[in-house]
């Protein structure tokens, strides 16, 4: 069996360096400093099957969110599995909009739609407990994701499993809409090479702007009077979506928000 420096060292031939001792360190259950500390420890066989197989699926392209079957979103460890998108450090832009525009201490009722891992939802709860979180997903594999991830993590959400507003009582109406739908075009080059992740979660098989679309008209029935509504969106959609935000003369206070990287990522409106 080789040591544990041999193994990262080795897997570094076929893949990222640094990948190599994260799988590595995951494998073992440890942190990268261990990595250091016992690089001449010689790896148990059962460790270095599992080791070579994280690096095989490496290899092949598994994102290594998926191998490990987890991602950090907002400091917090979320469950992934390919039946949910990988969230991305592009999403805590709606995040951290989300929460400015909430007052500390007024109680609020929140909904995401399309929860997928629950990243969003789950964050929102957890940075702002006065927040009232609800989710949806139309897939209950998604779901039942999103549903271990609060459990995990200690969120309260309550969770509807159907198409965009399907699933909510026609009675219910809410503060804040969030929603970080598929909005990928589906010939943008980039989707090739995200094909380990759910299709249905990336693109509508058509511009990008069809469920951002049917969510903005659908969304004054289910908003309570001045409710915001946010969308996640891609870096050259900002002006699309302000546009079908005024197509319906419902919304003010329309506005498009930059992500780390300095593009268009979020845009938001207010029901009058
Ligand atoms: N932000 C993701 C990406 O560009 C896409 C997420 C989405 O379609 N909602 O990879």
């Amino acid at each position: 069996m080789p040591t544990v420096s041999e193994a990262w060292q080795n897997a570094s031939k076929l893949i990222d360096r640094f990948e190599a001792k994260l799988l590595l360190a995951s494998c073992l259950g440890v942190n990268r400093t261990y990595l250091i500390t016992h690089d001449k420890d010689v790896l148990a066989e059962s460790v270095f099957n599992h080791y070579k197989d994280c690096v095989q699926k490496r290899a092949k392209g598994v994102p290594v969110p998926y191998i490990l079957g987890k991602q950090e979103f907002y400091g917090r460890p979320f469950k992934v599995t390919p039946a949910v998108l990988i969230p991305r450090p592009d999403t805590e832009t709606i995040v951290e909009f989300v929460l400015a525009q909430c007052p500390i201490d007024s109680e609020l009722s929140v909904l995401d739609m399309g929860t997928g891992s629950g990243c969003i939802a789950i964050t929102l709860a957890l940075e702002n407990s006065n927040l009232n979180v609800n989710a949806t997903d139309v897939s209950p594999a998604a779901l039942e994701i999103a549903r271990a991830n609060a459990k995990n993590l200690g969120a309260d959400i309550h969770f509807y499993c159907g198409s965009w507003f399907e699933p909510i009582p026609a009675s219910q109406r809410y503060d804040i809409i969030v929603s970080n739908p598929p909005y990928i075009h589906r010939e943008d080059e980039h989707l090739k090479n995200l094909g380990y992740e759910p299709i249905s979660a990336l693109t509508d098989g058509f511009d990008g702007l069809t469920h951002i679309d049917h969510i903005i008209k659908n969304a004054p029935s289910f908003l309570n009077e001045k409710g915001l509504l946010v969308f996640e969106h891609g870096w050259d959609q900002g002006e699309s979506v302000r546009t079908l935000f005024k197509k319906h003369s419902l919304w003010k206070d329309i506005q498009t928000i930059q992500d780390l990287g300095g593009n268009d990522r979020v845009t938001a409106a207010r029901l009058f």
